[in-house]
């Protein structure tokens, strides 16, 4: 679905210095990011980057394409754990839970999506290794989300459309991937 910002949120969609998420309707964010293959110094630099902004940005995930990268990095900051995954593949799901969503690239819309409560996930870690992560309820929900960003797929896709409306982000804190 095609977003249309309202007017008094018009100015949540700039992207520049001070605020590097980049926002729809870029084609960063429609567009499939590719493996990361090998953890180097700079993705490194990258991912603690990615941490920085999210935080900044009051986020609880963030996807490389949201800061115009193409490449298979996600983070996730939920109950105090951030973590980085490169790469990331679920591996297993199951069971199903539907919770509210917002998007840093698309600030002030919100709605419910489908996903599955609990997923495997397999990756590599902030140093290059082979790991595995466990995840359910919110984190589950948030890596899932990720995961689609680095496929050019957007909650937007996903969304109960009758459950979207618009709210300004400093009113839900810390509640958009
Ligand atoms: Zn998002």
């Amino acid at each position: 679905m095609t977003v249309v910002v309202p007017d008094e949120f018009k100015y949540l969609y700039v992207t520049d210095e001070d605020h590097p998420i980049v926002k729809v309707p870029s084609e960063v964010l429609l567009g499939h990011a590719e493996e990361v293959e090998r953890v180097t110094k700079r993705h490194q630099t990258v991912a603690e980057n990615m941490v920085r902004i999210m935080r900044a940005a009051k986020g609880i995930g963030l996807a490389a394409p949201q800061i115009g990268l193409r490449e298979r990095i996600v983070v996730v900051s939920v109950e105090g754990r951030t973590t980085v995954i490169f790469n990331p593949r679920i591996t297993e799901s199951s069971g199903t839970q539907v919770g509210e969503e917002g998007c840093l690239s698309i600030p002030g819309l919100y709605g419910d999506v489908e996903r599955a409560e609990k997923v495997v996930v397999e990756g590599l870690d902030r140093k290059g290794r082979e790991s595995t992560w466990d995840m359910d309820g919110l984190a589950a929900r948030v890596v899932q989300h990720e995961i689609d960003h680095l496929d050019g797929v957007l909650f937007t896709e996903k969304v109960d459309p009758a459950t979207l409306y618009w709210q300004h982000p400093s009113e839900k804190p810390e509640r958009a991937e």
